[in-house]
């Protein structure tokens, strides 16, 4: 039939099409072989069920033979890749579907864009092409109308200029006017002769005669089979080759920046299409989010907290108590820590200043102001020890506590419930009905010891006083050490405990330094956000599921709109680019709530709660959206696979 030495533009070979049908397969192809040239217009005709459809899906490398060869220009399709085919369909072929086949949510110019995009053709020449081209399909007036707005004779005119798009050589339409009135029916054919005349190689499938008698060439199908093939006019169009404005593939970045961007516009039209939908998809991610962050919130307030408070106390304090260890009840039939232990760490080296504490539960009255107070029995070093500041006054003096002299400190809430707005420097204050003049006031509480001293007025008297006049017994609860500057606490605390044994005989104490408590409270603060964390993670993943899930009702539902992606050339990696960035950007929406969300929790916890803040730190930030990516990610691989693994046909068959 070619009378030039080129492989024909497209070749079938014996080929067959058999679709699994119960034990006996449907054979919808049978034995077809059939070559058309460049700048040929064949109608293929036949009944409905005839393997119309079949062959056309194979021609336009939908779909791929059971049996026998096809080659295109000389080049066999099963040799191809499923991206070669992406690439066939995407630059040479244009699908025409007899129900047009649009995309719901993209206007008339987003439409006959779509293959560009994947073609990778810069914004500016894709617009302009696909004005021009709806222009001069007479639609210059609908550019911006979505496939809804439009007549049925319109929607297919957008279809003609979309399979054009990319050039359009082979334009393959299946019952192009089977949804059509006469009048329009006619219109489309009538481009298609024009388009045939300039060099587009058609091929056209119908069951209507007179339709047919549009082409050049019929070929009739019966059953699967080739009844017959017969001219209906000159062999060619006149001009060849076809139409030369294509769009080379671009696999420059600019070109993949362009279809991710087209992903995330589809994306964004598919969360819009069903708000509802994805605000409640969005919620697991939010309540997940929103809890990982808080609990670094607190975590991170709990960690300042404790620095503040072990730091108030001077990072290297170290307490002595009675007992073998916390909790001992044996601690009566002890020796007991006594003031006489005092000289002989006072002697030491290693030791900046020390004190004993000996703590008891009085009334405290000024006046007619009264309270409740913690009566701290101490040394004049105390303050020095605890690091403890004063606002007003001065600490006794190691006179005062050798003469158990009836002077006390003050905290800043017993000076403001007993005294009001007046000075207390100088005011008695009875304790019990132990009067003590107020010498000093100490400086508001910081940190965990607000907690430590709770409502209770706290007052600090020598403790040769409180044991004197007040408690009557000979051991004090406690001795604080202050240790010198350099000083290691471990090594410290080894001096101490072997320095009090030879005192006592026997370690009938132990020591607990600021430094153990530090890391006994980070244990505690480490348990706590563990368990908080795996709440937070578990929240998380029930949100992602719940991604997953929608994602996979969103594939299902949007099948069709995948088939139409692959025929006009998206690659499999489009098509799960499109869901991936779907189910990161639905969970990267429900991070930043989340987040918004902690913050707003933040923000009522701090009016109700002063002692304590929550610390958010940039780097928690980046993490929830880091995290948020990562769900949306791994959730959204699983239904994005499945919507790359469609079967183009399968796709587009679903209505
Ligand atoms: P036409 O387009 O000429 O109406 P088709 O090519 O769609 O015909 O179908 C040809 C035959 O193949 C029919 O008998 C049809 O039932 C069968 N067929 C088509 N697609 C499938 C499929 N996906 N699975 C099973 N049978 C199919
Ligand atoms: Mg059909």
């Amino acid at each position: 039939m070619s009378a030039d030495s080129r492989p024909p533009l497209l070749q079938l070979t014996g080929v067959w099409r058999s679709y699994p049908a119960g034990d006996q397969p449907i054979d919808a192809l049978k034995d077809v072989s059939l070559s058309i040239e460049a700048g040929e217009m064949v109608a293929i005709i036949g009944q409905s069920g005839s393997g119309k459809s079949t062959l056309m899906n194979i021609l336009g490398c939908l779909d791929r033979p059971s049996r026998g060869s096809y080659k295109i220009a000389g080049r066999a399709v099963l040799e191809m890749t499923p991206d070669d085919l992406a690439a066939l369909r995407r630059q040479h072929f244009g699908f025409i579907f007899q129900r047009y086949h649009l995309l719901p949510d993209l206007d008339a110019q987003g439409n006959v864009e779509a293959p560009a995009i994947y073609a990778g053709a810069p914004a500016r020449s894709r617009r302009d092409r696909a004005v021009a081209l709806l222009t001069r399909l007479g639609l210059a007036d609908r550019l911006n109308h979505r496939p809804s707005q439009l007549s049925g004779g319109q929607q297919q005119r957008v279809s003609v200029a979309r399979a054009l798009m990319n050039g359009g050589e082979v334009i393959l339409a299946d019952e192009p006017t089977g949804a059509l009135d006469t009048k329009s029916g006619g219109e489309i054919m009538k481009i298609l002769q024009e388009l045939n005349a300039e060099g587009h190689t058609i091929i056209l499938v119908t069951h209507d005669p007179k339709v047919a008698e549009n082409a050049r060439r019929i070929i009739e199908i019966s059953d699967g089979e080739i009844l017959s093939d017969r001219r209906n006019g000159p062999a060619h169009s006149v001009k060849r080759p076809g139409e030369t404005l294509k769009f080379a593939d671009k696999e420059r970045l600019t070109a993949l920046v362009a279809r991710l961007g087209d992903a995330f516009h589809m994306a964004l039209l598919a969360m819009n299409a069903h708000r509802l939908r994805t605000v409640l998809t969005m919620l697991g991610v939010i309540i997940g989010i929103a809890s990982v962050v808080s609990i670094l919130a607190i975590v991170g307030g709990a960690q300042k907290s404790i620095m503040t408070s072990v730091g108030s106390m001077g990072s290297d304090t170290v307490n002595i108590l009675a007992g073998a260890s916390a909790g001992d009840t044996r601690v009566a039939q002890t020796r007991g820590l006594r003031p006489s232990d005092l000289s002989v760490l006072a002697g030491q080296p290693y030791i900046d200043s020390v004190s004993p504490t000996i703590v008891t539960s009085r009334l405290v009255r000024a006046g007619s102001a009264s309270g409740n107070g913690t009566i701290n029995g101490v040394g004049e070093q105390y303050f020095r020890v605890q690091n403890t500041k004063l606002a007003q006054g001065r600490m006794f003096d190691a006179a005062a506590v050798t003469a158990a002299a009836q002077e006390a400190v003050i905290d800043d809430k017993a000076a403001k419930k007993l005294f009001e707005n007046r000075d207390p420097l100088g005011q008695t204050i009875l304790l019990g009905n132990v009067p003590l003049r107020v010498v000093g006031v100490t400086a508001k509480a910081e940190g965990m010891n607000v907690i430590f001293q709770g409502s209770k007025l706290q007052v600090w008297a020598p403790y040769t006083t409180v044991m004197a006049r007040m408690v009557r017994q000979p051991d004090v609860s406690q001795i604080s050490v202050r240790l010198a500057d350099g000083v290691s606490t471990p090594a410290a605390e080894t001096a101490i405990t072997n320095a009090l044994i030879t005192e006592h005989g026997k370690q009938d104490f132990f020591l607990r330094s600021s430094d153990s408590m530090r890391k006994q409270l980070g244990q505690i603060t480490l348990i706590f956000s563990l368990l908080l964390g795996s709440i937070g993670g578990i929240s998380l993943f029930v949100g992602g599921i719940g991604v997953m899930n929608i994602m996979l009702v969103s594939v299902s539902e949007r099948t069709r709109e995948i088939g139409v992606r692959t025929a006009v050339g998206a690659r499999r990696s489009d098509i799960m680019s499109q869901f991936m960035i779907e189910a990161v950007l639905v969970c990267l929406i429900g991070g930043a709530l989340g987040i918004g969300l902690s913050f707003m929790i933040a923000a009522i916890f701090s009016l109700l709660v002063k002692t304590f803040q929550l610390v958010y730190s940039a780097w928690s930030v980046l993490l929830a959206l880091g995290i948020s990516t990562l769900v949306g990610l791994v959730f959204g691989w699983l239904p994005a696979r499945n919507a790359a693994a469609l079967d183009p046909v399968d796709a587009l068959a679903r209505e």
